[in-house]
């Protein structure tokens, strides 16, 4: 397993926002987290890319334990994450947030393929390559967040609501790019709403109700649940 979250309990003081949180992703595959507003699954997410402290348990990253790591040090050993709200610097242009991506390298040859990979996967990126990133639409800079995060060149990368505030036909296009992230080799753990979307794309799923995982299943197991169904999938 390339990520193996173990019993992760994290807290907002006294408010218990996820409990015994476990599971794994294995490498190569496209992992989902579903839930309700509040359930936590961005919690989870800060959780792993190491922006909030855990009460209890742990996180392990290719055998390694990495509960205690620093958020770039992640970024180093191949674990990046697109935040939910896209998070991009407004103030730079589109070329200096891929660059930031790729703070924590140094191998300039290789950074310069991962920037013609991105401009592969998001050709709107590149028109628009000496923009402001806080004057694009919200779709281009959901494009520009995972951009970014691609840029770490990361073994695994954690999506957070990449197609919120998407219009249709933009979220179809967002899937698309992550079933093709994922067919080029990265690891993909994601995080949606969209829970159809996200069902249809995923080798593994779970669904986190107030914090803690109720189900769990292949992406068609949990797309074919009756109370999945009835909860996340507006009945259909
Ligand atoms: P959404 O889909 O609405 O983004 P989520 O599943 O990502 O929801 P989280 O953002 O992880 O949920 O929130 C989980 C719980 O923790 C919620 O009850 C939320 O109110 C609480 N919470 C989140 N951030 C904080 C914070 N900074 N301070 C206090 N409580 C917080």
């Amino acid at each position: 397993m390339l990520l193996e979250v173990e019993g992760l309990c994290v807290n907002y003081g006294h408010i218990e926002a996820i409990r015994d949180v476990t599971f794994s992703v294995e490498e190569g595959t496209v992992v989902t987290l579903i839930g309700a507003n509040g359930a936590g699954k961005t919690t989870t997410m800060k959780t792993l890319s190491g922006l909030r402290k855990v009460r209890a348990g742990r996180v392990m990253f290719d055998g390694k334990d990495i509960t205690h790591l620093p958020p770039y040090e992640r970024v180093k050993l191949g674990l990046s994450q697109s935040p939910e709200g896209r998070g991009i610097f407004p103030g730079m242009t589109v070329r200096e947030n891929l660059d930031m991506g790729a703070y924590v390298r140094s191998d300039k040859a290789e950074m310069a393929k991962d920037f013609d990979r991105v401009m592969a996967l998001f050709p709107r990126l590149e028109e628009r390559i000496s923009q402001f990133a806080g004057t694009m639409s919200g779709g281009e800079q959901q494009m520009l967040a995972i951009g970014r995060a691609l840029m770490a060149r990361p073994r695994v990368v954690l999506l957070d609501e990449p197609s919120m505030g998407l219009a249709p036909k933009l979220i179809q296009q967002i899937f698309s790019i992550i079933t093709e992230i994922n067919e080029q080799g990265t690891t993909v753990l994601l995080v949606e709403q969209n829970a159809a979307q996200a069902l249809k794309r995923a080798h593994t799923a779970h669904v986190l109700e107030t914090g803690e995982i109720v189900r769990s299943g292949t992406g068609a197991e949990l797309a074919g649940d009756d109370s999945v169904k009835a909860a996340y999938l507006g009945g259909d």
